[in-house]
């Protein structure tokens, strides 16, 4: 099966395969008139995420992730293009520097979805031809950085060779013990990630190897994203959790609880819980400094210790996330 049957960009194809029996829920979602066709950052969703929705407990939720609505369009005093401080931190092309001793990569422009919420919606992303030789140049002079976070878009969005020379090229620096993938596709395209299990398996061998998933809701989360954790976990990664705290979507102590939970019987630990970044275009899916805090309180009682995320916002300029 090819690239173009598993996943849509076109929102009457993606509505369509969702069938009458999501209508309601679409109609509750985003009332007629309130779907933007022809958004700015241009819709993607893959037929995974489509089944998770037609199989979801709340399937608002995860339509809300993934349809674009009007409300992207409204400009909202405060945010901006670059909420996160990516351009100012750019060291080369692909390498954002913010934190000392460690550096994140930008892997590849090309992601498994367009969540409507991202905060790289504006950003310029570029795909960079030969990422690994600008990542090995660049590493050449940066004796010091012991991680390395292959993030994006998607890094598991690369070709299995453009993969594979991205890890070699950094392996060949000494000092990088740790190599860190954030990456969503084990929910978003679960097929692609196991694309890369080859290589994946090798890598326990040569670093400490780190997974940080992005999963917002706990019906992202079923049998093969449970396949995809489960490979890594044997292979011996370390799996952790980043979600994004949003209105409508997972801002109930029930869905946190349940997802900390969900993510737990998959091998994974919550990591982060984020509060939203102010990118132009996402205001209408934040949640209050004081709404989230009182979340936090809430499944601090309903949960050990190990599965409550640190609920943290990114400030630019900032040398590490900030606890809110
Ligand atoms: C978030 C981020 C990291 C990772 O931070 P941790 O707190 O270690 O998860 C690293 N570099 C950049 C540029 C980041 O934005
Ligand atoms: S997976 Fe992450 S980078 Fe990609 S669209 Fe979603 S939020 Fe943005």
């Amino acid at each position: 099966m090819d690239d173009a049957t598993k996943v849509f960009t076109q929102i009457s194809a993606f509505l369509e395969y969702l069938g009458p029996e999501c209508a309601a829920t679409i109609a509750n979602v985003t009332p007629q008139g309130e779907l933007d066709h022809s958004p700015k950052f241009p819709f993607l969703c893959s037929r995974h995420y489509a089944d998770l929705i037609r199989k979801a407990t709340e399937p608002e939720a995860l339509l809300r992730e993934i349809l674009p609505h009007i409300a992207e369009r409204e400009n909202v005093a405060g945010f901006v293009d670059d909420p996160v401080g990516d351009l100012p931190a750019g060291k080369a092309d692909c390498v954002i520097q913010k934190y000392d001793r460690r550096a994140l990569i930008v892997s590849t422009a090309t992601c498994g979805a367009r969540c409507r919420f991202c905060f790289r919606k504006n950003y310029p992303f570029q795909n960079i031809p030969d990422v690994a030789r600008q990542v090995g140049d660049w590493l050449d002079t940066h004796s010091d950085i012991w991680e390395v976070i292959l993030s994006g878009g998607d890094p598991l969005m690369l070709g299995p060779g453009e993969f594979r020379d991205l890890v070699e090229a950094i392996a060949m620096h000494g000092s990088v013990t740790t190599l860190r993938i954030h990456t969503r596709l084990p929910v978003m395209r679960p097929d692609v990630a196991m694309q890369h299990f080859e290589l994946l398996r090798e890598l326990p061998a040569r670093f400490e190897c780190v997974l940080v998933s992005h999963v917002d809701h706990p019906d992202e989360l079923d049998e093969e994203s449970q396949m995809v954790f489960g490979q890594l976990k044997y292979s011996g990664w370390t799996l952790l959790n980043q979600s994004v705290l949003l209105k409508g979507i997972n801002d109930s102590a029930e869905t946190l609880e349940k997802l900390s939970r969900k993510l737990f019987t998959q091998g994974v630990l919550p990591y982060y819980l984020h509060q939203l970044d102010h990118a132009n275009g996402v205001a209408h899916f934040e949640v209050s400094d004081e709404n989230a805090r009182a979340l936090i309180e809430e499944i601090r009682k309903r949960l050990p210790g190990y599965l409550v995320p640190k609920l943290v916002r990114e400030i630019a300029g900032e040398k590490s996330k900030t606890p809110v």
